[in-house]
């Protein structure tokens, strides 16, 4: 890798320890009782903003610490590797670079020295409808101009934290389809202000869902928003969020390298601590071989999840790696969650043990926020030069 910007790692060691002095506040237990009520860990997500880490990416002129996109991925994966769970509130972190790169000088100054203060919060993103599903470019979701600004009506799924947020950044069609010159043109992005809007147009339902997320179906029926939410230029929101994209999938899997660590870490203490047949269960290869293999795909995704953030922050192209990141640190987090359940026989199944909660909660990232045949698909063309299979 050619010239890449390198974060110092006296920076990345003194993150990880405060990450972990935060995380050494919110045990298992905490987040056993979440999940049973399916609550939001709101202590948590506040301890995180107070002591700044969720405003990492937003520049220094904006209040934010201006870190490099290295140091965020360590402030993930160390939420994950403690057996806590970003997914909370992660989102901020990528939602946050579309304002930042397309915004208005007037957007940027109004909220991103809120967001970093923590007097507002963006996690919401809504991109995916319920009958366009990863084709985006199908969405359904109209805004239509009027004197007063945009009229928003259609219909959101898996609009996650809604409930939990201020500010929400919408995908929605501008120009129908059929009147576009690009495929890609006549979507645009709006950031919404949803505390006014929620019975006035806007309603969430919550989704219960195998996890503990705050996924919500969000309606929207002649939502009347003012003409400065449109962020950048109206028609041309899907490149603004394919932009975001890339920062999304190299956070996400990095929390994937966490959770990957954290299984094998739980896993080796268990394995070593379990003895049945007159000894540990760990030296038995049929324990020790899968850890290892997980271990060593593990290392192998780290690396990538480091270059594809290295390439980031030094402004060179890296959809291929960011992708193939997100891809490898999921299988790799998978992998060491079978393992980890595996080697805790019986107890890997008990609430207690964290396993089963975390072995759920990793399951996500081969869906979202890209399933796994979706980034095959996208490197079998992008980067073996093989037609492209999908949205001709
Ligand atoms: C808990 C949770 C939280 C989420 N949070 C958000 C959020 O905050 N905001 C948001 O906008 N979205 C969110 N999503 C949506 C998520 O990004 C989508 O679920 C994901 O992109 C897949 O879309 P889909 O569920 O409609 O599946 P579909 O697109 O219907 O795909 C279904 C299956 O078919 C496969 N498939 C589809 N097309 C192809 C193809 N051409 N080739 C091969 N295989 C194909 C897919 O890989 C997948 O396995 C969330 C989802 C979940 C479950």
């Amino acid at each position: 890798m050619a010239s890449s910007t390198v974060t110092d790692d006296s920076l990345l060691d003194e993150i990880r320890l405060a990450i972990k002095k935060i995380c050494a506040d919110f045990p298992g237990t905490y987040w056993q009782e979440l999940d049973r009520n399916r609550a939001y860990p709101t202590d948590f997500v506040n301890a995180l903003t107070a002591s700044g880490w969720l405003a990492a990416l937003i520049p220094e002129e904006y209040g934010g610490s201006g870190l490099t996109m290295e140091a965020a991925t360590v402030i993930l994966e160390e939420i994950h590797a403690n057996g806590c769970n970003a997914a909370a509130c992660h989102a901020q972190m990528y939602t946050m670079g579309t304002v930042m790169r397309h915004g208005s000088d007037a957007q940027k100054q109004k909220y991103l020295p809120e967001i970093a203060a923590g007097r507002l919060r963006l996690q919401a993103f809504g991109v995916t409808e319920p009958s366009s599903g990863t084709d985006t470019l199908a969405l359904k979701t109209t805004a239509k101009k009027t004197d007063q600004g945009w009229r928003i009506n259609g219909q959101k799924i898996w609009t996650s934290r809604a409930e939990y947020s201020d500010l929400m950044l919408l995908l929605a069609r501008t120009t129908p389809r059929d009147q576009v010159q690009k495929r890609t043109d006549g979507l645009s992005v709006f950031l919404l202000e949803m505390k006014d809007l929620i019975g006035n147009g806007i309603t969430i339902r919550p989704i219960r869902t195998m996890i503990n997320h705050a996924t919500t179906e969000v309606f929207f029926d002649d939502v009347e928003i003012p003409h400065e939410a449109l962020v950048g230029e109206q028609g041309q929101g899907f490149s603004y969020i394919l932009s975001g994209m890339n920062a999304e999938r190299i956070l996400i899997a990095a929390e994937c390298i966490g959770d990957a660590k954290w299984f094998l870490d739980t896993a080796t203490k268990y394995a070593n601590d379990r003895s049945i047949f007159g000894g540990p269960i760990g030296q038995n290869q049929g324990i020790q071989f899968p850890l290892a293999k997980a271990y060593a795909h593990m290392m192998a995704a780290e690396l990538m999840v480091q270059k594809a953030a290295r390439l980031y922050d030094n402004k060179s192209a890296h959809g291929i790696e960011a992708n193939t990141a997100k891809m490898l640190a999921a299988d790799a987090s998978w992998e060491a969650g079978e393992a980890c359940l595996q080697t805790h026989g019986g107890f890997g199944f008990a609430e207690e043990y964290d396993v089963e909660r975390k072995f759920r909660e990793t399951r996500l990232y081969q869906v979202a926020p890209i399933s796994t045949n979706l980034i095959l698909s996208f490197l079998a063309e992008k980067g073996l030069g093989l037609p492209r299979s999908y949205g001709k």
